[in-house]
């Protein structure tokens, strides 16, 4: 495997004239951006070896203190092997940032300002205003919405304080957004949800590979490493997606199909297989059940009617079919572009069909995954941020789990709630009769990412209290009651759990600011103040502690982690049950985590998005993400160099619809949905399709991507449909 830059990423640096991947032993080139090898080298002082604050690649990185000016350095971590993003390399302009708040802020009536308190008149406000809505309205009145970017230990802490401090059922987290529908179909098929059930290092002995609706290439580009490796060695690169992305156009094949036709394609290429004998009927009569079922699912997939559903020509179909069918090795991986739709769960389950009957998972260099987003995407849904979730991937609706949590936690089962309401149905009851008056979310910006966000913005403004924890004053923050102000991942300590399933440590660089507090501190001050201060502890490996014996026994079972044999072995992957145990880095090797160890087929129909194009929208809107921004933004948009690359929103549109339209590159449109109206500049592009509009979701403002999409969710994993709006485009300047 190479240990350097990817060609992918060189070909990226000379189109943008920036680096987003770079070999560990060149300085990387980040245009504007002034760290550069070249200025650390000298006489470097220890550096304090982490990972990156951003996405589920975790890289590892290097922080170096200079006349106390921090700087990102690299560091030959397994899983990045040096290689960094432009996000990573700039990550540390932000601890010094004349942005980041200093001192906690109230708002003391509905018309004043946020204004600066100290962290006794915070704590006591807050503390006071749960006290009396828990007296007005009950307990579950005051909710709790976390982050995918907390670590394992806040993650934990913050379920714990849910359940025990404000005793509400109703907490649940941001990876709603982002991991909910691969999490649901894994736990179906596999029995358990873990995002790569095999290490990076797998990746390149696949022959061929299938990503459905990722983009690695611009969204975490390290991780092309390992698919130009796989590629250098002769394997084969398909990717689907509706855009041309980089990712795409480096593939051998691309499958531009329609937005929300991904059911149909797998379907397809499942009929392909089935009807060319390329199936394992061996491993499909061993290792699973339901095939029958599926098959007869299938049967009216026919390579031309998936061509009239996907767009895609029946004889790429049949190629790429016969190339998977054919190979020896091969893996499949989905991302949020099948995932973050209505039928989300049907689309991961229709791909997870095919690799069970290609006979993929648990077989060597061969697979089924799903690429996690958030930094602590994995992590942060197995330890009870979940509305329905305890910690180890326990259910609060199941007795005997109940029983072991309460017993870590020092209560009776029934001292614990019982399963609390998913995000958007959690987010209907803001501010109404019977629901839920007051709100606290901890590292998340749902202002910017929760879908249909003008109705959110009504809905937090019925509310009676809106607390808000935060190193920078996000757009939900500008809105708050009382904002704390928080540390940054460089000032506390921690684990997270990267895209393999593989528990890292966080080192602490530096202390906060004076008057900045840890999440974990906030939760042990507030706990204290509503007379439950025994429920929670400020300790990061306290806490870690408790969450191995938490985790005990359950399907994401941390019990033999310790943060010193995270930095032995560079990182453990769960399930880890003892400390004399080995860690898993590949699971279903012998057996599947279901009941009888046997992984399940569904029979999946292909059905349209909650909303198709029509006359009067006759685009489908998708979004995502750009390679300067992360998420909502709330970071990177404050990073100088990140903020200059991508400055503002904008919408591809391909170069005859634009034409039509009479709309010109850079023109300040306005893209509307029957959510509402986006303005930014067009960017016209022949990368998407003619009938799809793309706009990246990090901007606040009239730019927010957000105010379009729509808030239709899947059934099951209740993921909001953000990947589908059918759309329009008007010229500002024709009016
Ligand atoms: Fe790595 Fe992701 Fe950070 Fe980029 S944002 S450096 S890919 S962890």
């Amino acid at each position: 495997m190479r240990h350097d830059a990817t060609q992918l990423g060189r070909r990226l640096d000379r189109s943008r004239g920036a680096a987003d991947t770079v070999p560990k032993s060149s300085p990387p080139n980040l245009g504007a951006v002034t760290v550069s090898l070249s200025v650390v080298s000298p006489a470097p002082r220890v550096g304090t070896e982490t990972h990156c604050p951003y996405c589920a690649l975790q890289c590892g990185m290097t922080l170096v203190e200079r006349d106390e000016e921090w700087q990102v350095a690299p560091r030959n971590f397994p899983t990045n092997q040096g290689g960094l993003c432009r996000k990573g390399w700039t990550a540390a302009e932000l601890l010094n940032s004349p942005e980041r708040l200093t001192t906690p802020l109230i708002r003391r009536g509905p018309d004043a300002a946020l204004a600066p308190a100290s962290w006794a008149e915070a704590i006591d406000f807050v503390a006071s205003s749960i006290r009396t809505l828990a007296q007005s309205y009950g307990p579950d009145a005051m909710a709790v919405f976390g982050g995918g970017g907390l670590t394992n230990e806040k993650a934990y802490m913050l379920g714990k304080f849910a359940r025990l401090v404000l005793r509400t059922k109703n907490i649940d987290y941001n990876g709603r957004f982002c991991m909910a529908s691969a999490a649901a179909a894994s736990q179906r098929v596999f029995g358990i949800d873990r995002g790569l059930p095999f290490p990076l290092t797998d990746i390149p002995g696949a022959d061929v590979v299938l990503m459905v609706g990722a983009n690695p290439a611009e969204t975490m580009p390290p991780l092309m490493q390992y698919f130009e490796a796989q590629r250098s060695r002769g394997g084969k690169l398909i990717v689907a997606d509706p855009r041309r992305t980089p990712t795409a156009a480096s593939a051998d094949f691309h499958l531009q199909l329609t937005p929300g036709s991904d059911a149909a394609l797998a379907n397809g290429l499942l009929f392909i297989a089935a009807r060319d004998k390329l199936i394992d009927e061996a491993y499909i009569a061993e290792r699973t059940r339901g095939f029958e079922l599926a098959k007869a699912a299938i049967a009216s997939y026919w390579p031309d009617r998936v061509e009239r559903i996907t767009g895609v020509p029946a004889g790429t179909l049949q190629a790429a079919a016969r190339l998977l069918g054919n190979a020896e090795t091969a893996m499949i991986f989905t991302a949020r572009g099948a995932e973050q739709q209505s039928h989300g769960v049907d689309n991961v389950m229709a791909f997870a069909n095919l690799a069970l009957a290609l006979g993929l998972p648990g077989e060597k260099h061969s697979g089924f995954a799903s690429f996690t987003g958030q930094g602590n995407g994995q992590g942060g849904r197995e330890h009870g941020q979940k509305a329905d979730q305890l910690p180890g991937y326990r259910k609060l609706s199941s007795a005997a789990d109940r029983a072991h949590v309460a017993a870590v936690w020092g209560v009776e089962p029934d001292d614990l709630p019982g399963p609390g309401l998913p995000t958007m149905e959690l987010f209907d009851t803001l501010g109404v009769r019977g629901g839920v008056r007051g709100l606290w979310v901890v590292g998340a910006n749902p202002v910017v990412s929760a879908p249909r966000a003008t109705a959110l913005d009504e809905k937090l403004a019925r509310l009676d209290l809106l607390v808000v924890s935060d190193a920078f004053l996000s757009e939900t923050a500008s809105v708050a009651d009382v904002v704390f102000p928080t540390a940054q991942w460089a000032e506390e300590e921690g684990t997270m759990t990267n895209l393999e399933g593989r528990v890292l440590y966080r080192r602490a660089a530096r202390p906060p600011p004076e008057a900045v507090l840890s999440d974990l501190e906030v939760m042990k001050r507030l706990a204290v103040a509503l007379g439950r201060g025994q429920f929670v502890s400020d300790s990061p490996r306290e806490v870690f502690d408790e969450l191995r014996r938490a985790s005990a026994g359950g399907k994401a079972d941390y019990a033999g982690i310790t943060y010193e044999r995270i930095q032995r072995d560079q990182g453990v992957f769960w399930p880890c049950t003892s400390e004399a145990e080995a860690d898993t880095p590949r699971l279903f090797g012998q057996r599947f985590s279901t009941a009888d160890g046997r992984a399940r087929f569904y029979a999946v129909q292909y059905r349209p998005p909650a909303e198709e194009p029509d006359d009067e929208f006759p685009f489908y809107l998708t979004t995502g993400r750009v390679t300067a921004h992360y998420q909502s933004g709330n970071q990177t948009r404050r990073v100088s160099s990140l903020a200059a690359a991508e400055p503002t929103a904008f919408v591809e549109i391909h170069p005859a619809m634009a034409r039509d339209l009479g709309i010109e590159e850079g023109e300040l449109v306005e893209v509307v949905t029957r959510r509402g109206r986006a303005s930014c500049r067009a960017r016209v592009t022949g990368t998407i399709r003619l009938d799809t509009l793309f706009m990246p979701f990090h901007f606040a403002g009239s730019g927010r991507a957000n105010i379009l999409t729509n808030d239709a969710v899947d059934p099951v994993s209740k993921i909001p449909e953000f990947k589908i709006a059918a759309a329009r485009v008007e010229r500002i300047a024709g009016r």
